[in-house]
């Protein structure tokens, strides 16, 4: 029989938590005649009584496992650690507020049991629940990054996904520390089959995402399958070196013909902040690209672990 790893990242999530295992259990019991399930949840530096919860639930029920971070690593840490350490055959992602219902995973898992497929991904097709600025930028974010980067990108898409092995460690062996993995699930290729539903909302507790955390998020995945960017800047200076020529040009026929040569210091200053705004802008991209080269040469891990479930045993 097939074992299915459920990777879940938990980031103060003590309310959603029981009715997540409680949701999950039920749909185990209707597909007990296909395969086992393994809960793998991953707690990332929760400051609420999530840890506590999970102990407990590992105690409880043999199939429940977890690992706990020694703080808030985000939950691109999170997925990683869940898929490094899944046992399944197959493994899936899914969140722990019920956003992404339990009840895809029967037609999920009979997908990659025909054979063909090797991923059965999730997308929503609406955003109803998320704030409008926040469906607005989503939408600009999906048609910037279409552009920029050669990797597609699906919008809407989910991190729930229910992964053959050969997938999971195609992705686990891209041990990057700079992590966007709705990227690196594209990259890996591999045949993907993808299924609609109308977004669910939170079930408990609030969204652990603010604006700056997504906007940095947003930042990531465009510098880490992007250099569209580094060209765009280089183009940039071109230009207006192009335009400073034709001004040279034309300042010096206008002082010969006509003489006054000082006319003009109010739109000489603004000139003079637009190009080192643009300047500033450039260098701003080439950092951006720089701090994350740096990060990537420390070869720091991607997560520390406090405590997992096998303490529990000692
Ligand atoms: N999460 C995490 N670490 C973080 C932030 C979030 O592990 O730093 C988890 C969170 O517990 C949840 C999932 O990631 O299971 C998605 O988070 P959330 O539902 O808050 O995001 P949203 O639905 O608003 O995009
Ligand atoms: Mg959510």
């Amino acid at each position: 029989m097939k074992k299915i790893t459920l990777v879940v990242p938990c980031y103060n999530e003590e309310e959603s938590l029981p009715l997540y295992y409680k949701e999950v259990d039920k749909v185990s019991k209707e597909m007990k005649n296909d395969a086992l399930f393994e809960f793998l949840f991953v707690n990332d530096g929760s400051k609420d009584k999530t840890l506590d919860i999970l102990r407990k639930m590992a105690s409880k029920d043999k199939r429940v496992r977890f690992i706990s971070f020694s703080r808030n690593f985000g939950k691109e840490a999170a997925m990683f650690a869940g898929l490094y350490n899944a046992t399944g055959d197959y493994v899936t992602i899914m969140d722990a507020d019920l956003q992404d219902p339990p009840s895809l995973l029967k037609e999920m898992f009979d997908t990659l049991e025909e054979g063909y497929y090797d991923c059965c991904a999730t997308k929503s097709t609406s955003r109803n629940g998320y704030s409008f600025v926040r469906k607005i930028c989503t939408k600009w974010f999906y048609s910037i990054i279409s552009k920029l980067s050669k990797t597609e990108m699906v919008a809407g898409a989910r991190d729930f996904r229910l992964m053959n092995r050969k997938m999971v460690d195609a992705i686990i062996s891209m041990k990057e520390y700079n992590r966007y993995s709705k990227g690196l699930f594209e990259f890996v290729g591999f045949n993907t089959k993808w299924i609609e539903f109308e977004n669910i909302d939170r079930q408990a507790g609030v969204s652990k995402f603010n604006f700056f955390k997504l906007f940095s998020y947003a930042i990531e995945g465009i510098v880490g399958f992007s250099t569209v960017p580094l060209v765009l800047s280089a183009l940039i200076g071109m230009i207006f070196c192009f335009i400073a020529f034709v001004m040279i040009i034309f300042i010096i026929l206008k002082t010969l013909i006509w003489g006054d040569p000082v006319g003009g210091w109010p739109s000489l200053v603004c000139i003079i902040f637009m190009v080192g705004g643009i300047q500033l802008f450039c260098t701003g991209i080439i950092g951006e690209y720089l701090a994350k080269t740096y990060l990537e040469t420390k070869k720091r891990p991607i997560y520390i672990v406090k405590e997992t479930e096998a303490d529990l045993h000692k």
